[in-house]
């Protein structure tokens, strides 16, 4: 804390609800029956730091919350610097009348991403493709140490949009195409949150989530936009009822009974088919908001805007603020004009348009979240912890959510592992280029490329496995390209955060055309792997004949090493598609259960290198038992053990047709696993036992 900061002594006035041995409600009903509009107005305003006019604000407006938008970090850079920024604001609420301590807030959507030196994981769509409940807990409970240790209690995550359309530039930070698989990721929310009820929250070592964004981010049609653009983010999500419950609201269900604190509406607008409303902004959505996600769903936490989202609702700003607040929103990100919202929101509850009733219930589910969190008893940072920002024990946890999360599409002739004794070639944009495999939301909101923190590239983790091999690098393949044993070609996108996506590369999921020279080259000369790093698909078409090995690494963050150990055979390949992975664009959007599916490689598609298997003949009866025990497994909700089991099978498959894998005989793979990961496991051996059958 800083040098001036005046000691919080609990009990100071004596006023109950500083009391921290009183149960959460009693506090909250006290504290709200002491408050004025004006306090409670600033309850339900977040400001960004930098829209400050003078850090007198904070107590001038009775600011509930601040929040660090995307690339707005303290200079320097680093972890103390964040703390002591924090606790700069906080002191500032200490003199509030009643000494309400701010929420603060940060996009720390893979790792603590704005802050140098932070442990940067895969995006959450390396994170589906590894498919473990227990990486995507672990991942959480990382990021959650090193945001908390910089005195933040806050994080807008996890995103649980269900991307159904690829060109959505926004993919990348969905677990997958498939609720189920996203519902099962978010263990992520145990992860930084702790025990469901909000006991954890006050440890010092978690923060509130915020599960976004409600509802229908990732359904949005190409073409629709509310601003006419033909941008496929922030458009219109037009679904049925059914479907709208069965892809897009369940996540959030899930989320509800994990106990996420927060939830933020989306910038989209929702058209459901059948009804004649149109298109509905979502921050106008009293039918969702009320009515589906606090009514029906029983969400307790608060409903936190997108930033400047309300602004979008058609209307003037009174008729923005009015309609979202009676939506069910409870705290505005508003995130520049703070004097502005606040007045029109004491307006607006002067007149009547917004009740004092409305008002209380969303500055008590506030409140609420300020006691778990335990801010009034401690709203500073716990300097000691900052250590564990970047702490070696963090990084490897990232590194074995990398390794998880590499999907081997093809493995012709065996090209990987690499074995150490091999001089090895490698060439493309994102072989080494740290700021490409992390993507965006890195350091700076859009990220960018180069040395952008500290980490592992792609490359320097291959010198670091095999630091007696020869690895030769030229980043366009250049250089002579005779003598080698085999290439690794690493290509991708740029990074990009929000929009279209592949700023700098156009708005397509095609390969840029150095990359597709260095395939091409690399590939003639030797025996290759062609590594993607990118946030979704790329298009690879019939250049996929040419290519030896095919892996989608997604954007694997700091720890290049854990793509290394795959690479280098250390840990097995195990991930698996979580989306569909399309032949051309013409067939976008495609998703698993479409009636005409013909994809590249289906959903739950990836090879595996997990262990050995005998050879021949006992196929059948091999593929039977092994079918009976993941029956077993999943029966006895052992999930993971029985998509384990359904690798091995599918490795048994492989090795018996000559390690090639036909899309016919890949199909029984990605349906079982979707039916296990849809709790259909009879279904799932069903469709293996046939497979083998027939084999
Ligand atoms: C994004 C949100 C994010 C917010 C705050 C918005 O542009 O849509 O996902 O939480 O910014 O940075």
């Amino acid at each position: 804390a800083p040098a001036e900061t005046p000691q919080v002594v609990v009990n100071a006035h004596g006023l109950p609800y500083q009391n921290a041995k009183l149960p959460v409600k009693k506090r909250v009903a006290d504290l709200l029956s002491r408050m004025s509009l004006a306090e409670k107005a600033g309850q339900m305003t977040q400001a960004e730091r930098n829209a400050l006019k003078t850090h007198g604000d904070i107590a001038s407006y009775d600011l509930g919350s601040l929040l660090s938008g995307g690339g707005s970090v303290p200079t320097p850079n680093t972890p103390e610097a964040w703390a002591k920024m924090v606790d700069t604001y906080q002191l500032r609420a200490q003199a509030t009348r009643y000494q309400i301590p701010l929420i603060y807030g940060v996009d720390a959507v893979h790792g603590h991403n704005n802050v140098i030196g932070s442990t940067i994981m895969p995006h959450n769509i390396g994170i589906g493709a590894g498919r473990d409940p227990r990486i995507a807990e672990r991942t959480g409970a990382v990021t959650a140490k090193e945001v908390r240790a910089t005195g933040i209690p806050w994080d807008f995550a996890p995103c649980l949009c269900v991307t159904r359309d690829e060109r959505w530039g926004r993919s990348y930070e969905a677990f997958g195409e498939d609720p189920a698989l996203v519902t099962a990721m978010e263990t992520v929310i145990q992860g930084m949150q702790g025990a469901r009820n909000g006991k954890d929250l006050d440890r010092g070592d978690k923060v509130l989530t915020s599960a976004k964004h409600f509802v229908g981010d990732g359904g949005t049609e190409f073409g629709s936009s509310s601003t006419g653009s033909y941008t496929i983010d922030q458009g219109v999500t037009k679904v049925t009822r059914e479907e709208l419950e069965a892809v897009h609201l369940a996540p959030f269900a899930e989320a509800v009974k994990r106990g996420a604190g927060t939830v933020m509406p989306s910038y989209s607008s929702l058209d459901i088919i059948g009804d004649d409303a149109g298109p509905v902004k979502m921050h106008a959505h009293a039918e969702m908001i009320n009515g589906v996600l606090k009514d029906r769903m029983g969400f307790d936490g608060f409903v936190i805007s997108d930033w400047q989202a309300i602004d979008q609702i058609p209307g003037d700003y009174p008729s923005d603020v009015r309609t979202s607040v009676n939506a069910g929103l409870d705290m505005i990100m508003v995130p520049t004009h703070y004097q502005e919202f606040t007045r029109t929101l004491k307006d607006e509850v002067t007149s009547g348009r917004i009740s004092e009733a409305r008002v209380d219930d969303a500055v008590s589910r506030i409140l609420t979240q300020k006691f778990k969190l335990g801010l009034f008893e401690k709203p500073y940072a716990d300097t000691g912890n900052l250590d564990e920002v970047g702490s070696a024990e963090h990084r490897a946890v990232a590194r074995e959510a990398v390794a998880r999360s590499q999907v081997l599409l093809k493995n012709d002739g065996a090209v990987l592992p690499l074995k150490k004794s091999q001089k090895v070639y490698v060439a493309g944009s994102n072989a080494d280029d740290l700021g490409n495999q992390a993507g965006g939301w890195t350091i700076s909101w859009q990220g960018s490329s180069g040395e952008i923190t500290t980490g592992t590239t792609i490359l320097e983790g291959m010198k670091r496995a095999a630091p007696d091999a020869t690895i030769d690098y030229s980043k366009d393949a250049s250089a002579a390209t005779d003598g080698y044993d085999v290439g690794v070609v690493v290509v991708g996108e740029t990074p990009y955060a929000e929009g279209i996506g592949d700023v700098g590369n156009g708005h397509d999921l095609e390969l840029t055309a150095a990359d597709k020279a260095a395939v091409d080259k690399v590939c003639a000369a030797m025996k290759c792997a062609v590594l993607v790093v990118s946030g979704r698909p790329q298009l690879i078409g019939d250049r996929l004949d040419g290519i030896d090995a095919l892996v989608a690494s997604w954007l694997p963050g700091t720890e290049g090493d854990g793509v290394a150990d795959v690479l280098y055979g250390t840990r097995p390949f195990t991930g698996q598609l979580p989306v569909t992975w399309p032949k051309s664009e013409a067939q976008l959007p495609i998703n698993v259960g479409d009636a005409a599916y013909d994809p590249q490689f289906p959903y739950g598609w990836g090879l595996t290198t997990l262990g050995r298997t005998p050879g021949g003949g006992e196929l059948t009866l091999k593929a039977v038992s092994l079918a009976a025990k993941v029956l077993q497994a999943a029966g006895q909700g052992r999930s993971e053990q029985a998509r384990e089991l359904v690798g091995k099978a599918r490795l048994i498959v492989q090795q018996k047709i000559g390690g090639k894998i036909t899309e016919a005989s890949a199909k029984p793979f990605a349906e079982a696993d979707h039916l296990l990961l849809t709790g259909d496991p009879a279904g799932a051996v069903a469709k293996l036992t046939a497979a083998y059958r027939a084999g």
